[in-house]
């Protein structure tokens, strides 16, 4: 029987990444996922790496930051080993502003981006172009942090990548070697059924992929939808977000989310939609990603509760996560341990 030094269950952007990170360092690495890599959550078709608003900083707003920074080498590195494409790049993002109250709110932010970013990218307020046509005060932010990869294909792309590095991605295997939990809403369900209060939870979400080709134009984010442009042609437009739900059927939410993004962006209306998709977020009750010592599952690790933003935190979650099994050398921040949803 083959040994591993860790065994990662769950082949989703938070699994597959720290098995990536960790057989970079010569870690040897098997993920067993019985469904398959993509299969869950990040078999999606989003993929919005955008940041938070840069005021009020908190270690939650500086991690994201300091992940989507390290995002363009980290998704190039996985492209080159594994052959296949991710869709990274960073192509910025576009919010129309509504009123004065937002005008005002919209420049504050583009004051303290200047300290909190670091010089290292920049939000700025410009006039609306062709590209976001319906914005009420005729202006815009443009901030040049955003990025934007293909979900789905970022995921396969990371299995390989494992592959490619001497790992195994198989349906079953015994454990062997440290263990890691990112099974995704799984784990939330039944971590919930151990403790005494709910731990996390699924949030559905569906989302739509269009025929539109704006490939090197930032993305839109109006109206709450995002509109995603993609390497391939292909536009995304997301998302619902649904706390209560009996299954992943796609239904007339939907449509209110093409509606609104139509609002946003008129041109879009007549591309046909080429896909419809829902999948469920994993959200931690703390709504941060919950990493670290698994609280249930004594000697074992946990990478979960990714919800929103499980893809912009990939790359230095899986550095963090990488560091505690590999080493022992513990850098979560304040908030982000397990503990703090129970
Ligand atoms: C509609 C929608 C839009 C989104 N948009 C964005 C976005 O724009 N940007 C962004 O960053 N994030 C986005 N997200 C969130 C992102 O997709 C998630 O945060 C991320 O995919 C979570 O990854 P995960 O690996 O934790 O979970 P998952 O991808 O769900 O993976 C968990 C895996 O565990 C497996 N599993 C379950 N039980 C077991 C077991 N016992 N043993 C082994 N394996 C098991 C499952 O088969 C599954 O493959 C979106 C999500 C949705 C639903």
């Amino acid at each position: 029987m083959a040994s591993y030094d860790i065994t990662v269950r769950g082949a989703g952007v938070m699994g597959l990444s720290v098995a990536y990170v960790c057989a970079r360092r010569g870690a040897r690495v098997q993920v067993v996922d019985p469904n398959g890599p993509a299969s869950g959550a990040s078999g999606g078709i989003v993929g919005a790496l955008a940041p938070h608003t840069p005021e009020n900083w908190n270690p939650k707003k500086a991690f994201q930051f300091d992940s989507l920074m390290m995002s363009g080498d980290f998704w190039q590195g996985v492209e080159v080993t594994s052959g296949l494409p991710t869709g990274y790049a960073r192509t910025g993002r576009i919010q129309p502003i509504a009123d004065d109250h937002a005008l005002g709110l919209a420049q504050a932010r583009a004051e303290t981006s200047k300290t909190l970013w670091q010089g290292r990218a920049t939000w700025t307020i410009e006039d609306a172009g062709d590209w976001a046509p319906l914005s009420p005060s005729g202006e815009i932010i443009h901030d040049t942090l955003s990025a934007r990869l293909m979900p789905r294909q970022a995921t396969l792309s990371l299995a390989a990548a494992v592959t490619a590095l001497g790992g195994s991605v198989v349906p079953d295997a015994p454990d062997s070697g440290a263990v890691l939990w990112a099974t995704g809403v799984t784990d939330l369900d039944e971590m919930t059924a151990q403790h005494t209060r709910l731990v996390g939870a699924g949030i559905k979400g569906q989302a739509a992929l269009i025929a539109y080709d704006a490939r090197d134009l930032p993305q839109l984010f109006g109206d709450t939808v995002h509109i995603i442009p993609h390497h391939d042609g292909t536009t995304a437009i997301g998302s619902t977000t649904e706390r209560d739900f009996k299954n992943t059927d796609l239904d007339a939410l939907l449509d209110d989310v093409l509606t609104r993004a139509y609002g946003v962006a008129p041109m879009l209306r007549d591309a046909p939609v080429i896909e419809r998709w829902a999948g469920v977020r994993p959200r931690a009750r703390s709504r941060a990603p919950m990493i670290g010592h698994h609280p249930f599952r004594t000697g074992h690790f946990i990478a979960n509760g990714g919800f929103k933003i499980g893809f912009g935190m990939a790359p230095k979650l899986a550095e963090v996560m990488a560091d505690l099994i590999l080493e022992g050398r513990d850098a979560i921040p304040d908030g982000f341990e397990a503990t703090a949803s129970l």
